[in-house]
Formats: C-alpha cells, structure tokens, sequence
C-alpha cells in the first residue's frame, strides 16, 4: 500500500493550516504551524501570489492530506460523488471522506489522529458488525457499529485517557466506555469544517 512517508508537519505547513495529523500535539504549543507560520524549505516565507488554478489545487491538496488519501482515491470520490446527483458534489466528496473507517475511528474519539486509527485498523484491532475490518478506507453506512477487538480494548482504553477527544461530532452515535459507534446520518454541510471550500475542489477536477 503506497503511503506518504516524510514529516507530516511539513504537510500542514505547505497548505499554511493546521491538518491535525498528529494527534494531541496539535493541540499544543509544540505544533510546527504555530512556531513556524510559513512554508517548508529555502522559500517557504516568499509571498506567493496564487492564481485561480493553485487556489482550486492548493484546497484540493489540503483536504485529501486531511483525510489521508492518495491522488487516486481522492480522484476517485470526485468522480462517484459527480455521477449521483441528490448531493452536491463537493458536499458528496466530503461525506465520502467522513464515511471512511480510519475517519469515524479517529472523530469517535477513540484513536488521536487518523494516521494513527489507519495504522490500528490495518492491525486489526478494529470490527464493524463484529467482524475484523483491516482496511481503512472502509465506508461506513449508517446502521453499522464500529467497535474494538476484543484483545485491543486495554490498548484503546489508555489511548482514550491519554487523549481526550476534542469535539465528538453530533451525527455519530459514540459509546466510548463499551467502545463503540456509529453513524447516525449523513454529516450535513454545517456539521462539516467551514474553513474548506468544497467548490474549489470541484472546479479543479471539472477543468481536468
Ligand atoms: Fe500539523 Fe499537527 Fe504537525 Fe501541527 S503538530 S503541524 S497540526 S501535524
């Protein structure tokens, strides 16, 4: 499975916003984002004057970091959420996103970032419907419940107390002391980061 394998923080830095790929470091002062507010490398504090075309690639590159995904699953979400048509796309590509296993493991609160639930999940210490998911892309529909392996609960039991989870969103049911949850219903646009500009995301893969 090709994965990214350089500094994550480096990640943040080059789309000048915090992804939260870290888990609670993110949420101190020892973030590379708030010590260093510009970009990686020799020219990482030039002025950069974007066109309308980096803005639609910069918040594309932004959101598939956020999420995890390669070029080609991200892609990929673009082009199913483009062939239905009771959701608008960028709104689609989201849910798509929220709707990953590795997603709903790190926002239940369970795990403190997503490159950490992926690693767990790929593990096995993950089940939906009580069976072992090792793939985090898995997406969960509504109804399934996510729960934690048997001889992983002590593990998942420390990470929780170790890092309290920051906001647990209010369209997943969450049990965390039987560690479980689930999806109550699709994440509406207001439930979602207002920071992201979905229909950047879309105009990139239109002029494609
Ligand atoms: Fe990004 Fe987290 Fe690193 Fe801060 S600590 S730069 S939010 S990955």
């Amino acid at each position: 499975m090709a994965r990214y394998t350089d500094s994550v923080c480096k990640l943040c830095r080059n789309e000048g916003t915090k992804l939260f790929l870290k888990g609670s470091r993110c949420y101190t002062t020892k973030c590379a984002i708030e010590r260093r507010r510009y970009g990686p490398g020799q020219h990482g504090q030039a002025r950069k004057k974007h066109s309308e075309y980096a803005l639609q690639l910069r918040e594309k590159q932004k959101v598939r970091r956020t999420y995890g995904l390669l070029e080609k699953q991200f892609s990929a979400y673009y082009k199913a959420a483009s062939q239905q048509k009771k959701v608008p796309t960028g709104l689609k590509i989201l849910q798509l996103c929220e709707s990953r296993l590795d997603n709903l493991v790190h926002k239940s609160g369970m795990v403190p970032s997503r490159p950490q639930a992926r690693q767990l999940i790929a593990h096995g210490h993950f089940t939906v419907d009580g069976t072992k998911v090792y793939t985090p892309s898995y997406h969960i529909k509504q109804g399934q419940v996510i729960s934690v392996a048997e001889k992983s609960k002590s593990l998942v039991k420390a990470l929780i107390e170790a890092n309290p989870s920051p906001v647990a969103p209010n369209w997943m049911s969450i049990d965390l002391d039987n560690l479980k949850a689930s999806i109550i219903n699709a994440p509406s646009r207001e439930d979602l980061d207002g920071t992201i500009k979905e229909a950047l995301i879309v105009e990139y893969y239109s002029r494609r």
